[in-house]
C-alpha cells in the first residue's frame, strides 16, 4: 500500500484551461430546502478558489442526503449552487442532471474561471455501486479529477474512486490536510503520541485501539467503553455500560500495551448516576467502588487530572469520542476537561469525528486545535489503519 502522504495534490497539476472535475463534500444540513449550515461549502472554498485563480474550468459534484439512485427534487443541489454563488461572488451554473445532456453541454461550454455544479451524484443508481460505466461518464466531462470529499473517502463510489481510473487524479486542500495530520500522526508522529478514545462502544473502536497500540506512547480510554476495561480488571461496575463479549479482548489489549511499554490509562474514578437520565442523582466514586444499581456516566475529578497530565507534555494528541454523556450538563465535565487540556497543550492536536469535534466547537476551542477532521467515519477508518479507497485511487507524486 503506497503512503497517503505521497499522493498528488491539486497544485501538482497544470490546471490552466483544463476542465477539472472536483468531488466536494456538499452534504450540508437542510431543512425544508433551506441550508441550515454552510460549513461544508465554506470548507471547500480554498480548492475551488485555487482552481478559479489558476484559470481552470471548474466542474463540481457531490452527494446530498440519500436519494436512492433516482431524481428527487428534495435532494437537488440547487440551493448549494445558490449559496456557493454568494460565497464566490460569481455565477455558479447548475446542471439539470449528473452526467446527462445538460451536464455534458454545460461542461463543454465552460470558459476559464467559470464554475459548474452537477446534480446530486446519488441520483445516478451506479454511483454507490462504483459502476465503471458511470465512472467513465464522469471522466468524459473533464481533463483532470480532484477529490476533496474526505467525508466520503472511505466509500468506493463512482465519483469518489471509480472516476480516478479514467483521469489523472489528485487531492484537494481538504483531503491534503487530513492526510498531512492523520497520516502524519500515524506514520511519523511528533512524540510522545497520546491517543484518547471515548464514546459508547468498545466494538466501534476496537480497530482503532488495535492499530494505535502499535503506534502510541500513551493510550487513554474513557467514556462508556471504559467500563468493559474496568470489568476486565475485576472491578465492580454496577449498571455501567458493558460489552460482555469484549471483556477478554479488553484484557488482551491491556496486556499487549504492557508488553509493549505503552501506557494504558482508564478512569480511576467516575461520576456515577442512579439512572440513565439527564437529571438523575449523581456522585463521584472510585473505579473499584461503583455501588450496585449505579452507573458510570462520566470520568471523575481524579481521572480528569490524570488524563490532562498525560496530554500536557504530548507531542501529538489524537482524540475521538466523549469521556461521558457529554450531551447532559451534569456529565459533560470530563469531556470539557479533556478538551481544555488539549487546547492548553502545545501538542499537534487532531480531533476526529462527531461528539469530540462538537465539544471543541461549543467550547470555542476550534482555533486552538491543529486539525478537526471533516469526516467522522472516514477518520475512524483512517485511524484503524485502513486504506481509504478515495485516497488510494489518487496518483502518487512522481
Ligand atoms: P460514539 O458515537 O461511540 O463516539 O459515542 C458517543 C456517545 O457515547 C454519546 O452519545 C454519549 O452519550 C455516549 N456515552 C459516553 N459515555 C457514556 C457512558 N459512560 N455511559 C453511556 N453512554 C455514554
Amino acid at each position: 500500500m503506497s503512503s497517503a502522504l505521497n499522493k498528488m495534490s491539486v497544485e501538482d497539476f497544470d490546471v490552466s484551461g483544463k476542465k477539472v472535475l472536483v468531488r466536494c463534500d456538499f452534504n450540508v444540513k437542510m431543512e425544508n430546502g433551506v441550508i441550515t449550515s454552510d460549513k461544508r461549502i465554506v470548507a471547500s472554498l480554498p480548492t475551488i478558489k485555487y482552481l478559479i485563480d489558476n484559470k481552470a474550468k471548474v466542474i463540481l459534484c457531490s452527494h446530498l442526503g440519500r436519494p436512492k439512485g433516482e431524481f428527487n427534487p428534495e435532494f437537488s443541489m440547487k440551493p448549494v449552487a445558490a449559496r456557493l454563488s454568494e460565497l464566490l461572488g460569481i455565477e455558479v451554473k447548475m446542471a439539470e442532471d449528473v452526467v446527462g445532456e445538460s451536464a455534458q453541454t454545460l461542461a463543454a461550454g465552460l470558459k476559464e474561471g467559470e464554475v459548474l455544479l452537477l446534480e446530486n451524484v446519488r441520483f445516478e443508481p451506479g454511483e454507490t455501486k462504483n459502476d465503471p460505466e458511470l465512472s467513465k461518464k464522469f471522466a468524459s466531462l473533464a481533463d483532470l479529477y480532484v477529490n476533496d470529499a474526505f467525508g466520503s473517502a472511505h466509500r468506493a463510489h463512482s465519483s469518489t474512486t471509480g472516476v480516478a481510473d479514467y483521469l489523472p487524479a489528485a487531492c484537494g486542500y481538504l483531503i491534503q490536510k487530513e492526510i498531512q495530520f492523520i497520516g502524519g500522526a500515524l506514520e511519523n508522529p511528533k512524540r510522545p503520541l497520546v491517543a484518547i478514545l471515548g464514546g459508547a462502544k468498545v466494538s466501534d473502536k476496537i480497530g482503532v485501539i488495535t492499530n494505535l497500540i502499535d503506534k502510541c506512547d500513551t493510550l487513554i480510554v474513557g467514556g462508556g467503553m471504559a467500563y468493559t476495561f474496568m470489568k476486565a480488571l475485576g472491578h465492580h461496575i454496577g449498571n455501567s455500560l458493558l460489552e460482555e463479549d469484549k471483556i477478554e479482548l479488553a484484557k488482551e489489549m491491556m496486556d499487549k500495551a504492557k508488553a509493549k511499554g505503552v501506557k494504558f490509562l482508564i478512569p480511576v474514578d467516575n461520576k456515577v448516576g442512579k439512572e440513565y437520565n439527564e437529571n438523575t442523582e449523581y456522585m463521584d466514586v472510585n473505579s473499584d467502588e461503583i455501588p450496585d444499581g449505579w452507573m458510570g456516566l462520566d470520568i471523575g475529578p481524579e481521572t480528569q487530572k490524570m488524563f490532562a497530565d498525560a496530554v500536557k507534555d504530548a507531542g501529538t494528541v489524537i482524540w475521538n469520542g466523549p469521556m461521558g454523556v457529554s450531551e447532559w450538563k451534569n456529565f459533560a465535565s470530563g469531556t470539557i476537561a479533556v478538551a481544555t487540556a488539549i487546547a492548553n497543550s502545545n501538542a499537534i492536536s487532531i480531533i476526529g469525528g462527531g461528539d469530540s469535534a462538537a465539544a471543541i466547537q461549543k467550547l470555542g476551542f476550534a482555533d486552538k486545535m491543529s486539525h478537526i477532521s471533516t469526516g467522522g467515519g472516514a477518520s475512524l477508518e483512517y485511524l484503524e489503519g485502513k486504506e481509504l479507497p478515495g485516497i488510494a485511487a489518487l496518483n502518487d507524486k512522481k
